[in-house]
C-alpha cells in the first residue's frame, strides 16, 4: 500500500484532530493536549540513539534523563515505573505486579522476568466464594481479599542486578522530587477520580484523603504532592527490595489487607518476605522473516499473540487494507481460535501443565488455521495441541482495563518492554504509604471446578493468576532488535498487541500509525469495533459474514518503539496521555 494512502486511511478513519502538536516535551501548557473526545494527537517520534515511550510525559522525560546520564534500559525503567506510580497511580506501581523483557544487545541475550503477584499461602480455590457461590466481581475486588503479594519491586531489583549501570538509589530521585515538589494531575487521572472508574474509590480512609481532599475529587491540572510516597521511595532506594518486603512497609501492607473493612484478605508477613521475582524463558516463534518474542506463563499474552500471528502467517494479510472486512474477518477468526486455547490451557505453569511448546507449534497452528473460512466460525473450540492435558475446563476471569506499558531502547541498543498493573483502575482501592495495592487475584477463575473437573486458573496457595499482559519484542533474522511493544487493556491486550505488530510487519505502517489504527478485537465472542472510527462503519459487512458485532470504546495504551534503517521511531497511544521521545 502506498504510504500516502495508508496515512489518509488512518486519519480519515478516526476522529482525531489534524492540528498536531509538534513538541509535547517543551511546552508545559502542551503537556496534556486536548483530551476532549478520548484521543489526543500523537506524531511519530524520531531519534538516532535512544528512546522512551510511556503513558505519561513526566515518566518519559525522567526515563530519558537517566539514559542521558549513562543509564541502561533497566535503569531508565526503574525511574519510569516510580514516576508512573506517582503520576498514574490508578494504573500501576509498587503495590502491583509486572512482566518484562530485557534485550542485552552486546551479548544478544533476551531475558524475561515474572514479577506477577502471588496468592497468599492461606488462600485456596474458595477465595472468591461465599455461601458456596462465586462472589460478585465488584465486591471481590475492593479491600484486602484480592490483594496478591506485589512483585514490581522484586522484579526491578532482579533486572537491575543483572543489567543496571547506575546505582539503584539514584533511580528514585526523580520520583522523590516530584512527590515532594508536586506534579500536575493528568486529564486521565482527573477523569478517573471524578468518574470513580473504580466505584470503591474512596471507601478507605487513606485513599479518600488522598484523592478527595476536603471531600472534593482532585481535578486535572491541580498540582499534587505525595510526601508519604516520597518517604516510601526513600526507604526502598536506601534499603533495596528488602526495604519493601520486610520491615515497616511490609507490616503496613499486611495490616491494611487484614484490616480492610468488609473484605479483609489473607496476606501474611511470610508471604511478603518469601516473594521472589522469577527469570523465565521467553516464548519465541518465527513469523515470516522475523522472530517474535513474548512472555510465557503465568501470562497468556506471549502464547496467544504468537498463535494469532502464526494462524495468519499464510493468509497474505498484506494484500488487504488494514481496515477492511477481509482483514478484520481473518484477524477475528485467528483471535477466536487463539482465545479458545487460552481459556482452556493457559495458567501458572508452576502449578498446572501448560503445553507451551505445543501451543505455539507451527504444524499444530497450520492445521488449526484451516478452520478459518469465509464466514464467522461461531464459538471456537480449544484444539488439542501436542502434549496437552485436554481435560482442563475453560473458565473466564474478567480482567478489567487499567494497567500501563512502557518501551525503552538505550544508547547501547539494549531494550526493555514492561507491562505493569495493579489490575482494576485504582486496584483494590486500599492505599498504604502513598501507593495503592493491587486486586490482581481477581484474575484467577472464581470457580474452582466446572462439570466436576478442575479449572486450570483456579486459586491455589502461592500461585500466580493468569494474565493477558503481553510485553513483546520483534527481531530480524540476524537477531537485531526491531520492535518493542505492549499495552494495557485487560484481556483485550492480546488483540491490541497482535494488531499493532501486524500493522508494522504486514501493512507497512509506521509505529504511530499502527498504534493509532482503529481497533478490532475478538476474544472468542463478538467482534468489537472501535466506536467513532472508520472500523465501526464495517459493522454491517461483518454481520453479513455472520459476525456478532459490538461497536464500543476500546481503550488500549500501546507504547512502542521500532528501529528502521534511519534510526528509532516511537509511538504513543492517542487514547491515553503519554509520549514517545528520544534523542
Ligand atoms: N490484570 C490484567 C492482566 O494481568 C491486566 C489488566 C489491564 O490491562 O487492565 O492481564
Amino acid at each position: 500500500m502506498k504510504n500516502s494512502n495508508k496515512l489518509l486511511l488512518i486519519l480519515s478513519s478516526t476522529f482525531i484532530s489534524l492540528s498536531f502538536v509538534t513538541s509535547i516535551v517543551d511546552a508545559k501548557e502542551a503537556r496534556y493536549p486536548e483530551f476532549g473526545n478520548g484521543r489526543i494527537p500523537q506524531v511519530l517520534a524520531k531519534a538516532n540513539e535512544y528512546m522512551v515511550s510511556s503513558a505519561n510525559p513526566y515518566a518519559t522525560e525522567a526515563g530519558l534523563r537517566i539514559i542521558e546520564k549513562g543509564g541502561s534500559a533497566i535503569d531508565a525503567a526503574i525511574t519510569v515505573q516510580m514516576v508512573l506510580n506517582l503520576v498514574e497511580p490508578e494504573s500501576s506501581g509498587i503495590g502491583g505486579g509486572a512482566f518484562s523483557l530485557y534485550w542485552d544487545k552486546a551479548n544478544k541475550i533476551l531475558s524475561s522476568y515474572d514479577g506477577r503477584e502471588k496468592a497468599p499461602m492461606l488462600a485456596d480455590g474458595k477465595l472468591f466464594q461465599e455461601n458456596g457461590k462465586n462472589m460478585n466481581w465488584w465486591e471481590a475486588l475492593a479491600g484486602g481479599r484480592a490483594v496478591g503479594v506485589p512483585g514490581v519491586v522484586a522484579m526491578l531489583e532482579k533486572v537491575h542486578k543483572a543489567h543496571g549501570k547506575l546505582p539503584w538509589a539514584d533511580l528514585f530521585e526523580d520520583a522523590i522530587s516530584l512527590a515532594e515538589d508536586g506534579f500536575e494531575i493528568s486529564p486521565k487521572l482527573g477523569a478517573s477520580i471524578l468518574n470513580k472508574t473504580n466505584p470503591a474509590l474512596g471507601r478507605y480512609e487513606d485513599t479518600w484523603e488522598y484523592f478527595f481532599p476536603n471531600g472534593e475529587p482532585i481535578a486535572a491540572g491541580t498540582i499534587q504532592t505525595n510526601p508519604e510516597f516520597a518517604m516510601t521511595l526513600k526507604r526502598i532506594a536506601f534499603l533495596g527490595a528488602k526495604g519493601f518486603y520486610k520491615g515497616e512497609i511490609a507490616m503496613d501492607i499486611v495490616e491494611a489487607v487484614k484490616q480492610a473493612e468488609d473484605n479483609p484478605g489473607l496476606l501474611s508477613l511470610a508471604d511478603m518476605a518469601n516473594y521472589e521475582a522469577i527469570e523465565r524463558a521467553p516464548v519465541c516463534a518465527d513469523y515470516k522473516a522475523y522472530k517474535i518474542c513474548g512472555m510465557g506463563p503465568p501470562t497468556s499474552g506471549g502464547m496467544t499473540v504468537i498463535q494469532i500471528l502464526k494462524l495468519l502467517e499464510d493468509k497474505n494479510l498484506a494484500q488487504y487494507e488494514p481496515l477492511s472486512v477481509e482483514s478484520i474477518h481473518l484477524f477475528s477468526q485467528a483471535a477466536k481460535l487463539a482465545y479458545a486455547d487460552r481459556g482452556k490451557y493457559m495458567a501458572d505453569a508452576d502449578f498446572v501443565n501448560v503445553p507451551v511448546e505445543g501451543l505455539i507449534d507451527g504444524d499444530y497452528l497450520k492445521e488449526r488455521a484451516k478452520l478459518i473460512v469465509n464466514n464467522d466460525m461461531g464459538d471456537a473450540k480449544a484444539g488439542a495441541p501436542p502434549n496437552a492435558d485436554t481435560n482442563w475446563k475453560d473458565a473466564k476471569s474478567p480482567e478489567q482495563p487499567s494497567t500501563t506499558h512502557f518501551s525503552i531502547i538505550d544508547k547501547e541498543g539494549n531494550g526493555f518492554s514492561m507491562t505493569s498493573s495493579i489490575e482494576m483502575a485504582f486496584g483494590s482501592t486500599v492505599m498504604v504509604r502513598g501507593f495503592l495495592l493491587n486486586n490482581q487475584l481477581t484474575d484467577f477463575s472464581f470457580s474452582e471446578e466446572k462439570d466436576g473437573e478442575k479449572v486450570a486458573n483456579r486459586v491455589q496457595p502461592g500461585k500466580r493468576p493468569r494474565s493477558s499482559m503481553s510485553p513483546f519484542m520483534v527481531f530480524d533474522k540476524d537477531d537485531n532488535l526491531m520492535m518493542v511493544i505492549g499495552s494495557p487493556g485487560g484481556s483485550r491486550i492480546i488483540n491490541y498487541v497482535a494488531k499493532t505488530m501486524l500493522g508494522v510487519l504486514e501493512w507497512n505502517l509506521d509505529i504511530q500509525e499502527a498504534i493509532s489504527l482503529p481497533h478490532f478485537v475478538n476474544r472468542n465472542g463478538s467482534t468489537d469495533l472501535e466506536q467513532n472510527t472508520y472500523a465501526a462503519g464495517l459493522k454491517e459487512a461483518l454481520e453479513a459474514k455472520g459476525h456478532k458485532v459490538s461497536v464500543r470504546d476500546l481503550n488500549s495504551g500501546l507504547h512502542g518503539i521500532i528501529r528502521t534503517k534511519d534510526g528509532l521511531e516511537g509511538g504513543a497511544d492517542p487514547r491515553r496521555v503519554g509520549s514517545a521521545l528520544g534523542k
